[in-house]
């Protein structure tokens, strides 16, 4: 244990996100090790777009922003049913013959376990949609090599979807050798912006914040409406 300890990044984890430690733990999030969870951990971009990835998807382990993990198909897993169905049983009637189940087995793509709990926005239903089942989840982009072509769900329900969520969790930037950590910042200025580019749940590292205000200016509470902050435009 305490050799374990000892482990710089491994101890920086601890420090900074133990919930993370916890989480792939509690899902049982095997296809990856110590050494790519803190990698990962120290890069800062989605691994789908530009911006700042503040979640990690833990079938994996990467880096994910709130827009790519509830809209990209990449992100939705599969049940074991949906990934069965893509390994087609031998044909053979005989009591040796191979089922889908057992193909998947063998082929083994990443998992996880979810946890049964309230997913989604807590606005919804009652602080989330309700899930109670404990189901393995399969990382749909292992298990179908044409995303966009073959398997597309028939719903796709994005921020209403649990299964977009299960295996998803907030993580911060580490940097200076694991020493700091960088959870990023929601800009106040923007808190009622839709806009793709300057949307209210885009989260910026320290670095992105100051280049988000150098571009739409300072943010100032505006004097007609107290409590409200918007972005001024030097004039
Ligand atoms: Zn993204
Ligand atoms: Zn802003």
């Amino acid at each position: 244990m305490e050799l374990v300890d000892s482990l710089p990044q491994y101890a920086a984890i601890l420090k900074h996100c133990p919930d993370i430690i916890r989480a792939i733990l509690s899902i049982q999030a095997d296809a990856f090790d110590c050494r790519v969870l803190y990698a990962t951990l120290t890069t800062t971009r989605c691994s789908s777009c530009e911006r700042f990835g503040d979640h990690l998807y833990l079938i994996d382990c990467r880096r994910v922003c709130y827009f790519c993990f509830t809209r990209r198909l990449e992100y939705l897993p599969l049940t074991i049913g949906r990934a069965s169905s893509f390994f087609p049983p031998d044909g053979t009637r005989q009591p040796s013959a191979i089922t889908s189940r057992q193909r998947l087995r063998a082929a083994n793509p990443p998992s996880v376990m979810n946890l049964p709990g309230r997913y989604c926005t807590a606005l919804a239903s009652g602080g989330g949609n309700l899930v109670r089942k404990r189901r393995q989840l399969f990382d749909r982009r292992a298990v179908i090599q044409d995303l966009e072509g073959s398997g597309l769900p028939k719903v796709d329900r994005t921020t209403r979807e649990p299964l977009r969520f299960m295996a998803i969790i907030t993580a911060p930037y580490l940097f200076d050798a694991g020493r700091q950590a960088d959870w990023g910042y929601f800009c106040l200025g923007c808190k009622d912006e839709k806009e793709e580019t300057r949307h209210f749940r885009i989260k910026y590292t320290r670095e992105g914040i100051s280049e988000h205000i150098a571009r739409y200016g300072p943010v100032k509470e505006t004097p007609r409406i107290p409590g409200r902050f918007m972005h001024v435009t030097p004039v």
